[in-house]
């Protein structure tokens, strides 16, 4: 019997830590752009790659060059008021919905939401079939922005600090995971955990990365380290990404393995 290949359906990777400043903006950027940059095979065309900034601080909107202030439409008119999603398309090849502060109101706004766990699974189904990967950029929080995040997802991607108390949250991060799981969402799988920030002169880093390998590979991949580098706060102050920023630095080499690693989920 032959098995009719159907499309796959796109996936969708939430970069979540409820930690602030572990790099899950810079990565949903980076990452991105690698994966915009592969073919897939016997295709001819890239990857299509959307990326979805919900965190009401803006940063991956500003990463991107849009200012947050000056948006016509953001996020919040899709989630809150069920329109259209705004998408800016061909940014260095890649596609942005951005946010602005507006969405801060929209955690209290949605407490009394109806469906308000789906307003983002929903919003993402009506451009879904145009893009292979969406990455959703969650805020630095345990809210409920991160939550329906989590709901739309099919993967979650976790960015951690290779510090020690970064390392402690992953215990309540990964109970968040599973309450998703445990009802809403039961398909979400974890994608892996990219260890980030790594200075491998730092023993208490090194300590740190052994840790999080020792205690969360058996839970999903724990991919190769992001270096700790100023060129990835300067290439985000331009605007770019690390890949055109900085083409020789050491860190676009890794980047590039975990996007390949990323095309690779089931
Ligand atoms: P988050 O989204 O988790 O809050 P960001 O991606 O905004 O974190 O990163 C926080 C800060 O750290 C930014 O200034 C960013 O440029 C910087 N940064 C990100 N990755 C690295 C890294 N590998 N080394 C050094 N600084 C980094
Ligand atoms: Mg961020």
């Amino acid at each position: 019997m032959r098995f009719i290949r159907t499309t796959q359906m796109s996936k969708i990777l939430a970069l979540f830590n409820q930690a602030g400043g572990v790099a899950k903006t810079t990565l949903t950027m980076n990452l991105g752009y690698h994966l915009s940059q592969i073919s897939p095979p016997r295709k001819k065309q890239n990857y299509r790659i959307l990326l979805i900034d919900l965190d009401p601080q803006a940063t991956l909107t500003s990463f991107m060059g849009l200012e947050p202030d000056q948006l016509e439409a953001t996020i919040y008119d899709a989630v809150i008021n069920q329109k259209e999603l705004p998408i800016h398309s061909d940014l260095h090849g890649l596609d942005l919905v951005p946010a602005s502060v507006d969405l801060s109101s929209a955690e209290l706004e949605l407490v009394v939401a109806d469906m308000r766990d789906l307003r983002l699974k929903y919003a993402l189904e009506t451009v879904q079939d145009k893009y292979d990967l969406i990455l959703i950029d969650c805020p630095p929080s345990l809210g409920i922005l991160s939550y329906i995040a989590l709901v739309a997802a099919t993967h979650v991607l976790v960015p951690i600090q290779t510090q020690y108390k970064s390392f402690l949250g992953a215990e309540l991060l990964l109970n968040t995971v599973s309450r998703v799981r445990s009802l809403p969402n039961r398909r979400l799988q974890i994608a892996g955990f990219v260890p980030t920030m790594y200075d491998a002169r730092n023993t208490q880093d090194e300590r740190t990365l052994t840790a999080i390998k020792e205690q969360l590979s058996s839970v999903a991949t724990v991919y190769a380290p992001i270096p700790r580098s100023t060129s990835f706060a300067d290439a985000a102050e331009d605007n770019l990404p690390l890949a055109i920023y900085q083409p020789k630095h050491p860190a676009v080499k890794i980047l590039k393995q975990i996007a390949q690693a990323l095309t690779k989920l089931s």
